[in-house]
């Protein structure tokens, strides 16, 4: 999570550019009833700047996961690579879900590292989209 204060035109921009989503998990804000918190792409840690290019919306499972990572380990390969970048990479070039939707599946060295990084199919998450598809409001199609 930003230890910075994020001025009020930024973050409204970032959280449009985002679509009210967690850029990993694809947790809808509107659905989970948590506020989304912002996420330097590039840690702060690691000198990642508080601007629109390397700001997006985690939701707290997956923020918390992150951290101040910017690799992880690609379980196919046992190599690092970097984590996925929803700001400038595709989620469905790197993820899908499972035919339930439930469960999300890395089609790349990034997604699959991703995926086991930051928990993305942790139980609890699965278990909520589980009633999340049985209403219709899930997988999100864009
Ligand atoms: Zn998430």
């Amino acid at each position: 999570m930003s230890k910075t204060r994020i001025p009020a035109k930024l973050a409204q921009q970032v959280r449009s550019d985002a679509g009210h989503r967690c850029g990993y998990c694809r947790a809808s804000q509107s659905i989970t009833s948590m506020s989304l918190v912002f996420d330097h792409i590039i840690p702060e840690a690691a000198g990642g700047q508080t601007t629109r290019e390397n700001l997006w919306l985690a939701c707290e499972r997956c923020n918390r996961h992150k951290a101040d990572r910017t690799t992880a380990i690609d379980p196919d390969t046992g190599q690092p690579v970097l984590l996925f970048n929803p700001r400038s990479q595709a989620w469905r070039a790197h993820f899908a879900w499972s035919p339930d939707g439930t469960q999300i599946v890395g089609l790349s060295a990034v997604g699959r590292a991703t995926v086991v990084a930051l928990h993305l199919n942790h139980p609890l998450a699965v278990t909520a989209r589980r009633y999340w598809a049985k209403v219709g409001w899930h997988p999100p199609q864009e």
